[in-house]
């Protein structure tokens, strides 16, 4: 079996990737550039492995060569978006590729990959969630909720902005999908922070990928700085990649929502795994009284049924951490 996989240099791409090929499947992966292309296949280091440019999102057609050229492909997991709050342009930079590049890439399968039968939408737990004033502190979100965010709110901060493109992006799949007849079955990957290990290394680790970041910043603060007052919910980023897996390998996944939720956290609470597990850490302790309040402005959570359709138990937070900071400090 081929996979195709957009946007293949991706932190969570390259995990998904690296599990596909241990499983022995074929995998074609988009990338934007030839250097990004050889760099990759320079990394992955697999015959099995191949990549196609596909220079923009946004440009109609987008995807139609790539899949032209491998008539061999059966599943098509997208996870091609910009993850990035720092835009100047959220229209442009945000908006426009996550929903044209979903749009784009549903269109070329269904024009030029009918022989394709599964399809995966990296979504995100931002496009269930609610924020800010649409945060509500008592409602126990599950996979039916739809972040309800506009599009016009979405266009006042990149913050929103990148919210809304994700939205926006996994409506447009759901809206294709009910209007035109396609050949495939869909599924979407609603995940929150992604934390975890680079699949293969890290390139530069001044600047890692934006939710690993926040485990970055504290890694960079000296003993005696103020840890921010801060708090979400999380998940592993190779749980990420294995829900991509079961979500086309399993027909329960079809049509599916998948809320990938493995717990909450604060930096407090996460800046005392570090201090635990690496004694000589610069990072300074956490405060964990602190978090009972920061706790009250961090969504609640039932994924019972993404659970049941994955049947595996979600990576703690511990174990994601340390395997996150040991390679930060490897490297
Ligand atoms: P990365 O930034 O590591 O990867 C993003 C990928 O998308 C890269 O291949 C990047 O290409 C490509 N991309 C970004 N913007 C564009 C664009 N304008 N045109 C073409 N390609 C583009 O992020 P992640 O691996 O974290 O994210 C992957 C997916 O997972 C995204 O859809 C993201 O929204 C989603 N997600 C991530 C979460 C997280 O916490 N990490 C949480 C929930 C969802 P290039 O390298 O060339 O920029």
């Amino acid at each position: 079996t081929s996979v195709f996989v957009s946007g293949a240099n991706g932190f969570i791409a390259q995990h998904i990737v690296k599990q596909l090929l241990t499983k022995g499947y074929n995998v074609i992966g988009s990338v934007r550039s030839k250097a990004k292309g050889e760099e990759l296949k320079a990394l992955i280091k697999d015959e099995k492995f191949a990549y196609e440019i596909v220079p923009s999102l946004t440009e109609d057609g987008a995807f139609d060569d790539a899949l032209k050229k491998h008539p061999e492909v059966s599943v098509f997991l997208h996870t091609a978006s910009p993850f990035t709050f720092s835009v100047n342009d959220v229209e442009n930079d945000l908006m426009k590729p996550a929903v044209n590049g979903t749009l784009n890439a549903l269109r070329a399968i269904k024009e030029h990959g009918p022989q394709i039968k599964r399809v995966v939408v990296t979504s995100s737990a931002v496009a269930v969630f609610g924020f800010g004033p649409q945060f509500d502190a008592n409602k126990v979100y599950n996979e039916d909720d739809w972040n309800p965010v506009t599009y016009e709110q979405a266009l006042s901060n990149p913050v929103f902005g990148y919210f809304g493109s994700k939205k926006f992006a996994e409506k447009a799949a759901h809206d294709f999908v009910a209007k035109e007849k396609v050949n495939f079955g869909i599924s979407f990957i609603n995940p929150p922070y992604v934390f975890g290990p680079q699949a293969y290394a890290i390139k530069d680790k001044a600047n890692l990928n934006t939710s690993n970041e926040v485990v970055n910043k504290l890694i960079k603060l000296s003993k005696g700085e103020e840890i921010p007052v801060e708090g979400s919910v999380f998940v592993d980023v190779r749980d990420v990649a294995r829900a991509h897996l079961v979500a086309f390998e399993k027909d329960e996944a079809i049509s599916k929502r998948l809320l990938l939720v493995s717990g909450s956290y604060t930096l407090d609470t996460i800046a005392n795994i570090i201090n635990k597990k690496f004694p000589h850490t610069t990072v300074p302790k956490g405060d964990e009284s602190r978090n009972s309040e920061i706790t009250k402005a961090i969504h609640k959570f039932d994924n019972s049924r993404t659970q049941k359709i994955l049947g595996f138990e979600f990576k703690p937070l511990e174990e994601s951490i340390v395997d996150t900071v040991g390679q930060i400090y490897n490297a």
